[in-house]
């Protein structure tokens, strides 16, 4: 099964997300306030203050992975252009998954054969990678193989990232970047895969994707390449 870049009807409610973001951190610390102050009355009985924490930690808990998801690279120069090493770049966010990895008995290997450059902002395209091989892993639970591989051509950049896991359905995979859109009950956030399309479209790239039940699933990634770099970006 493959799916294609771009559906314009998803992206169009990409653009409004911002706002949706602050509202998806806001409630749930919002509910943690509330159990916060349920704690602080006077006469809370023992079973009830162990009730509370353990909401205030959910609550916690799930304002973290929407920040995971949306916001892990966010600094002031968000939004800037440079001139990305892939290579670096990758071997960055592989650094950042490999604790995951490990706890899921998931093995990475990297071919990046040559070097290839793309524009784009730096920290978008760490969240993006990071989202695609966070959920890779998550797909073996039980342990498996990632792969991420490279191919530069003068004109492309092509990315590739293959895991062993659970794959998908032709439905979940039609539904792969809708907003709010996660098979993993409770512990996913659904804005993921969203966050990898908008960015991926931003900076003109392409995904296709490939994925049976079962066995696994493959993103392909394609960016044009920036060519004519200066001797010091190269390092
Ligand atoms: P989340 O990871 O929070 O569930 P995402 O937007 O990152 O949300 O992913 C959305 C859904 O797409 C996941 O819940 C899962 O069903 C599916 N998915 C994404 N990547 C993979 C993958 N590598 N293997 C299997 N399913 C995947
Ligand atoms: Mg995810």
């Amino acid at each position: 099964m493959r799916k294609h870049l771009i559906k314009s009807k998803k992206l169009e409610v990409v653009e409004q997300m911002g706002a949706a973001i602050s509202h998806e951190i806001r409630n749930p610390l919002t509910a943690a306030i509330g159990f916060v102050q349920l704690l602080q009355e006077d006469r809370v009985q023992p079973s009830k203050r162990k009730e509370y924490l353990s909401l205030v930690k959910g609550e916690l808990e799930s304002a973290e992975k929407v920040i995971q998801d949306y916001l892990t690279f966010s600094k002031p120069s968000f939004g800037a252009v440079e001139v990305l090493n892939i290579r670096r770049e990758l071997a960055h966010v592989l650094t950042i998954v490999q604790p995951l990895a490990n706890k899921n008995s998931v093995r990475i290997t990297s071919d990046f054969a040559g070097v290839g450059f793309v524009e784009g902002d730096r920290q978008k395209f760490r969240q993006c990678f990071l989202n695609v091989l966070k959920n890779g892993i998550e797909a073996m639970p039980s342990g498996g193989e990632l792969v991420v591989e490279t191919l530069f051509t003068p004109a492309h950049v092509g990315i590739t990232i293959k895991d062993t896991g659970i794959g998908m359905t032709k439905d979940q995979l039609d539904r792969l970047g809708e907003p709010y859109y996660s098979t993993k009950e409770g512990k996913g956030t659904g804005l993921g895969m969203m966050v990898v399309y908008s960015i991926v479209r931003a900076m003109k790239g392409t995904i296709q994707v490939e994925s049976s039940e079962g066995e696994g699933t493959a993103f392909h990634f394609m960016f044009p390449s920036t060519r004519n770099i200066r001797k010091e970006n190269l390092s």
